[in-house]
């Protein structure tokens, strides 16, 4: 069976051309980057031209750029490294109710930690109003964290205005912008954040490794104490061959413009799903989203069924996070964005990818229909008696 991966959300296959380039730092070239020798500073030249390349895609300076393990890292260190940093002037955090749970969880030990955080609401497509955050603003804020774009439901938030609120009141903004790094052009001045969080294998890169932009100025305090690599802040050897491959995805992505060509494939996907499909809803804002993000509401039937039947059929697709689809819960995203319960826990998401074609996504158009079809008749949540009267 030729199998249809559409869920280039939660994770992107590493490009051919990173894997050739992270190879040797697997084998020959496998000097520590902190050592003085021939091996150490072929290592060292390969982590700097990386650092360079990652700072060239997001319009900033390789000293702004600090490497972690991850996107999760990256959101923890933002929030507890700046919350450390800045206690003497404050101990309130603004974030919002839809945020990875890198974020929010960080947020939750923060508070168990004496920080008070205020979680601002979203409307109806997820959208958070720049005016909320500049009334929940006070005396003894030092944080905003609010993501460039959700995993979920693909929302783009008003980040460049919230910034520049943020940056009224003298707060420093963070954005966790996961999802849009190489997928739309981001570009921190352009954004005006402060901090900014990525992943390297949600743009076709390799697990284990991220970053954290942290623009050059800002308090902040290490959360990972040993031998001072990443200006201090993020001590341990470096991941050599992760940062190399995030390095040559980050290039690579400079040359990519996906996103015309995506988003064309995505409203095709969701117009057709939207006339093959009664009572079946858009989740998210109609325009102002990711360009590979599809996210539908189901009625009478749990995303997870669909998400399974999909699967026996090929198709890669999700519930929602990738973190949250072992559990049964609806998502906090559909949640927070007013979405009832039962609606939430039928939703399903669509990520598309470079490799996406036209035909992959006629053929979701037309095996999905048939699935919430037969996964209807057999629901218990659907009502069939006869209208009264
Ligand atoms: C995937 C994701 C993360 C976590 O990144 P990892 O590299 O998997 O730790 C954080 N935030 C968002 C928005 C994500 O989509």
């Amino acid at each position: 069976m030729k199998r249809i991966y559409l869920d280039h959300a939660a994770t992107t296959p590493a490009h051919p051309e990173v894997v050739q380039a992270m190879l040797p730092f697997f084998g020959e070239s496998f000097g520590n980057p902190s050592s003085i020798h021939f091996f150490g500073q072929e290592s060292r030249a390969a982590v700097d031209e990386a650092r360079a390349m990652v700072a060239a895609l997001i319009g900033a300076q390789s000293e702004e750029i600090i490497f972690t393990s991850g996107g999760t890292e990256a959101d923890n260190l933002a929030l507890k490294g700046i919350a450390l940093a800045n206690r003497q002037r404050g101990n309130h955090i603004i974030t919002t109710a839809i945020e990875h749970h890198a974020v929010l969880r960080s947020c939750r030990s923060l508070e168990e930690a004496g920080f008070l955080v205020s979680y601002l609401p979203v409307d109806g497509y997820g959208l958070v109003d720049p005016d909320e955050v500049n009334k929940a603003i006070r005396l003894g804020t030092i944080l905003v964290s609010i993501m460039h774009a959700n995993n979920e439901v693909g929302t783009i938030q008003p980040v460049a205005e919230i910034a520049a609120i943020a940056r009224e009141r003298g707060v420093y903004l963070h954005t966790d912008a996961v999802q849009t790094v190489g997928h739309l052009p981001v570009d921190v001045d352009a954004l005006g954040v402060d901090l900014l969080s990525m992943s390297a294998h949600k743009l076709y890169g390799p697990k284990g490794i991220g970053a954290l932009y942290v623009r050059r100025g800002t308090r902040i305090a290490p959360f990972m104490h040993g031998g001072g690599q990443e200006r201090g802040l993020r001590a341990s050897t470096e991941n050599t061959p992760g940062i190399v491959g995030f390095g040559k995805a980050a290039e690579l992505a400079r040359g990519e413009a996906e996103a015309g060509h995506l988003a064309a494939l995505r409203d095709m996907l969701i117009q057709a799903l939207l006339q093959g499909i009664p009572q079946l809803h858009l989740n998210g804002h109609p325009s102002q989203r990711l360009p590979n993000n599809v996210n539908l509401g189901m009625e009478f039937i749990e995303g997870e069924a669909v998400a399974i039947s999909l699967d026996l059929e090929g198709i890669a697709a999700s519930t929602g996070s990738a973190c949250s689809s072992h559990e049964l819960e609806a998502s906090h995203v559909l949640l927070a964005m007013g979405v009832p319960a039962v609606l939430a826990r039928g939703s399903i998401r669509f990520s598309l990818g470079r490799s996406t074609t036209e035909d992959e996504v006629r053929r979701v158009a037309e095996v999905l229909p048939r699935i919430v079809a037969r996964l209807r008749a057999m629901s218990p949540l659907l009502d069939r008696r006869p209208a009264p009267g």
